[in-house]
């Protein structure tokens, strides 16, 4: 496979362009593999890239039943960001993040990571002060973290809502090395390194059963035939239910919700910062992205359901913030709006690991935030599936976590998915 560099670009265009190999094969599913992943997503994909880089475990397949990154994988507003602070969450996305910074490098394929501080608002002085605390851990576990006063937001930023917002604006907590990346070219660089490495992946190929004999998996049924499997990994997103129903085990702490993403018509140069507003009831976040369209998004649409489309009422709250936060955006033109399916669980946190069936793993339970995760869940997925055991970072991202009674995430939101943005 041709090594993308500025020389061979060079080289290509003397050709006239001509010579470049694919990106990645079409093959024909084989009988047998190693690992089969289900689900070409970003999680899927990189499990099945550190799968074959990390583990030199190479015979694997990927299966998806429509096109890779098709599903969450493009269609999220791409923010990604490391700023938590509990155990259970800040070394996990720490190490994401670190990926994050070499991503383009490791992949030799060019994922846009552009690394521009994300800023989240405050709205009065005990936030100020929640948010001290939050970030002095970020500061003292190694990660970066800023608190700027209203003087530093307003030069930074002097285009946000200070003189008639409906909740004023106090300051805000900074996490200068987040950013925004480009979430098909993620896909695609993490699928052309799993294939250069000997993976298949076998897109229009869906899954539709679950083979077993006794307590362990031996195989999938699919689409395209029966795929034999020595281990199965589910990296499935917003049908990860589905899937779970298909191996016969019962119910998921997992409810399908929809989110909706929007970008607008594009702009000059607008905003360079990851802006994220929730107070009140209200909940937005908004970045620009490489072309200029503003890309933002909001709550779920707050009720259950498989189809990859939104409603109206959540396009007028998100709206509604828009300009609440920045006015400048009232006279901006929508360009398109989309949604994609979440797989929310009840305390918010995700799930890599093994599950009741011998040989079957499961990497779920995302909510908004798998964009960022997909590195490190890609990386610790391909680590426990390869030595059966999970790595003591992602120790609590287990189905029995509720019966031990352990609290991931430092938002503590109560036990409802809708809950957990
Ligand atoms: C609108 C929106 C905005 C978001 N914004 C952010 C953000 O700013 N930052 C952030 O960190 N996260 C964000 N997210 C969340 C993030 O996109 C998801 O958590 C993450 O992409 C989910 O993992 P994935 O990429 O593997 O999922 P997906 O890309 O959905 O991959 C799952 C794949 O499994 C396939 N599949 C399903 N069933 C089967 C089957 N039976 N057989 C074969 N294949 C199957 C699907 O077709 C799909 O391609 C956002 C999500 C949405 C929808």
């Amino acid at each position: 496979m041709t090594r993308y560099s500025a020389w061979s670009v060079f080289l290509h265009g003397l050709m006239g362009q001509r010579g470049w190999d694919r990106a990645w094969r079409d093959p024909e599913p084989r009988p047998h593999y190693d690992v089969v992943i289900v689900g070409a997503g970003l999680h899927g994909l990189a499990t099945a890239f550190y799968l074959a880089e990390n583990h030199g475990i190479r015979n694997v397949a990927v299966l998806e039943k429509g096109w890779l990154g098709g599903g969450n994988a493009g269609r999220n507003t791409t923010i990604v960001r490391s700023n938590y602070m509990m155990d259970g969450n800040r070394f996990f996305y720490e190490h994401s993040l670190k990926l994050w910074e070499n991503l383009s490098h490791t992949l030799n394929y060019n994922v846009m990571f552009s690394q521009r501080a994300h800023v989240t608002l405050l709205h009065s002085p005990p936030a100020m002060d929640a948010a001290a605390r939050r970030y002095n851990t970020l500061l003292l576990t190694g990660s970066d973290g800023e608190i700027w006063q209203l003087d530093t937001l307003k030069r930074e930023i002097p285009h946000l809502n200070y003189d008639n917002a409906r909740f004023p604006i106090v300051g805000a907590t900074v996490q200068r090395r987040a950013g925004t990346a480009r979430h098909d070219a993620v896909a695609w660089g993490y699928a052309r390194g799993a294939d250069s490495r000997g993976v298949d992946i076998i897109q229009n190929c869906e899954v539709t059963g679950i083979r077993r004999e006794g307590g362990r998996v031996t195989g999938v049924r699919t689409t395209r035939g029966d795929i034999g499997a020595g281990k199965i990994g589910l990296a499935v997103a917003g049908n990860t239910s589905r899937l779970w129903r298909m191996a016969d085990l019962g119910r998921l702490p997992i409810e399908t919700h929809k989110l909706q993403a929007f970008v607008s018509e594009p702009l000059k140069p607008l905003l360079d910062h990851v802006v994220v507003f929730g107070v009140g009831g209200a909940h937005f976040y908004i970045s620009q992205s490489d072309k200029g369209g503003m890309v933002f998004g909001g709550d779920l649409d707050w009720y259950k359901s498989y189809a990859q489309r939104g409603n109206l009422p959540i396009v007028q709250d998100v709206s509604e913030c828009a300009t609440s936060i920045l006015p400048c955006l009232g006279r901006v033109r929508l360009l398109r709006h989309w949604a994609g399916v979440m797989d929310m669980s009840m305390d918010g946190s995700p799930f890599i690991c093994r599950t009741p069936l011998e040989n079957l793993y499961l990497n779920a339970g995302w909510n908004y935030g798998g964009f960022k995760a997909s590195p490190a869940s890609g990386w610790f997925f391909a680590d426990l599936i390869a030595n059966g055991r999970p790595d003591p970072v992602i120790r609590n991202f287990d189905l029995q976590r509720f019966e031990r009674g352990v609290n991931i995430d430092e938002r503590g939101a109560g036990p409802d998915p809708k809950l957990h943005g």
